[in-house]
């Protein structure tokens, strides 16, 4: 038996199986805990599956699954506005290409390691699946922090970081986008040092500037997809956004966007964080608050705590997250982990019915755990936060036509592509009168890349 194969006694359980795989797992990686997190929460969903498909079993679709087909690691060498020489780590992990060509966002923060990037690239391929569009997962980035950067020094750092990821990526092969880190002027920067070495003007990144080949909604996707899935999972009861009130943790791309999406379908939203804190408005975060934050984060980078400066009535709750807030909807738009057991038990004490995740695993297994307990509508972020790199593979199809769909075509798709993630979530997910949205996302994304690794033989 090869290091990596199962106990075929038929006997043994679904769970005796699960648990040692993840045992070799754990071993074959050590130390990368969000990717053996990762990594376990689709094996508990996808086992009872594999264990009753032989041919899943004898291709080795599951060993194969959890190995990336490529993972790219590079030096990243600047300098910053002193004069001096500063050193970053670039990667790239190439997950998965069964259904399309790697695609999935670049990371850029001082936690990035290589164990996160593969949690990152992991959860890409099954959320890529379920978007119905042929694309294949991966994800990147790398360890530098552009808070506090001049634009100049972001612009070294990206145009070095792009010297050597140039010759990994193409608008065939592999194709990045943003997130923690990187928003529209990375992207800028990036692909302006792509087109200057390729020599070539094509769709190679996505979340592109208008001006040069971005899709209409790109900015808005995350954010109003997370918000169109979590009405999609109220309507299974007849409710919908309008009237609850709302928390959301971080206050960058994502957050912003599903803030404007609840406002106008006529919800309260209540909070926005960053790393230092929350902000609590009991009045509500309307337009004109949304607008000056938007200002705030993404023109003049500063930090949420001005909020509480700037309007009357606003608590900041320095170091603290806003699942203690009493909410009916809460929106975890921040990252990983960010929601753990005792914010999950105060989020459902305080009569939270539904989440929906715009972040990446943002609730850790315990919290998982009691939202599946409490039986709330809970949308995980494969789900959930499908909607960013949906509209990012409808910008590639835009940029292969030379074309420009106005923005309520893109709109009308991405409702579409939300309303069929969900649809297939409720087709594997179903447990009585119950959705386990877990179970549901984890197996349909799984099917699909099976199914085509099968088909394509050992590779
Ligand atoms: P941004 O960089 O625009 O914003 C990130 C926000 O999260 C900031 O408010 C940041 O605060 C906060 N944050 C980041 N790290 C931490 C941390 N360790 N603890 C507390 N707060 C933190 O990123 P996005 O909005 O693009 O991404 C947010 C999440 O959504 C991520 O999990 C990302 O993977 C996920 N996502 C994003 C997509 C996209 O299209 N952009 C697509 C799908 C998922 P601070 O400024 O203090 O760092």
């Amino acid at each position: 038996m090869s290091d990596n194969k199962m106990p075929e006694d038929s006997a043994v359980s679904v769970s005796t199986h699960s648990q040692h795989f993840m045992e070799q797992l754990t071993a074959r990686n050590p130390g990368e805990i969000e990717f053996h997190q990762a990594v376990r929460e689709v094996v508990q969903s996808v086992m009872p599956v594999i264990r009753s498909t032989p041919a899943y079993q004898e291709s080795g679709i599951l060993q194969r699954l959890v190995e990336p087909e490529r993972v790219i690691t590079f030096r990243v060498p600047w300098i910053d506005d002193q004069g001096d020489v500063q050193v970053n780590r670039g990667f790239r992990v190439e997950m998965n290409s069964a259904i399309g060509p790697y695609k999935g966002g670049l990371r850029f923060h001082p936690t990035v390691n290589l164990g996160v990037l593969k949690f990152l690239a992991f959860e890409q391929v099954f959320k890529n699946s379920l978007t119905t569009l042929s694309m294949g997962g991966g994800k990147g980035g790398s360890n530098f922090d552009p808070k506090g950067k001049s634009d100049n020094e972001v612009m070294r750092f990206c145009q070095s970081f792009m010297t050597e990821l140039f010759r990994h990526i193409g608008p065939d092969v592999d194709i990045p986008a943003g997130d923690i880190g990187v928003g529209g002027r990375e992207i800028g920067y990036m692909f302006g040092q792509y087109k200057r070495l390729a020599n070539r003007f094509v769709g190679v990144l996505t979340g592109k500037g208008m001006e040069y080949g971005g899709s209409l909604m790109r900015p808005e996707a995350t954010g109003y997809g997370a918000v169109y899935f979590a009405q999609e999972m109220l309507s299974t009861n007849n409710d919908s956004v309008k009237g609850k009130t709302a928390v959301i943790s971080g206050s960058g791309n994502v957050a912003q966007y599903t803030a404007e999406k609840l406002i106008e379908l006529g919800a309260k939203v209540v909070t926005f964080s960053d790393s230092a804190g929350t902000i609590v408005d009991k009045n509500g975060i309307d337009r004109e608050k949304l607008e000056w934050v938007m200002q705030l984060k993404n023109v003049r980078r500063g930090r949420i705590s001005e909020y509480a400066e700037k309007f009357k009535g606003v608590e900041y709750m320095p170091g603290m997250k806003p699942w203690t807030i009493k909410c009916d909807l809460a929106f975890p738009s921040a990252t990983q982990n960010e929601i753990e057991l005792e914010d999950a038990k105060s989020l459902i004490e305080n009569g939270c019915m539904c989440v929906s995740e715009g972040a990446n695993m943002p609730t850790s297994p315990e919290g998982v755990e009691t939202f599946l307990k409490a039986k709330i509508l809970y949308g995980p972020g494969k789900a959930a936060n499908a909607g960013g790199v949906a509209v990012s593979g409808l910008e590639m199809a835009q940029n292969r036509g030379f074309l420009h769909w106005p923005r309520e075509e893109v709109d009308g798709r991405l409702q579409q592509i939300m309303h069929s993630i969900h649809e297939n979530c409720v087709r594997y997910g179903k447990e009585g009168s119950h959705v386990n949205y877990v179970h549901g996302a984890n197996v349909a994304g799984f099917v699909k890349v099976a199914n085509a690794m099968l088909q394509q033989g050992v590779v």
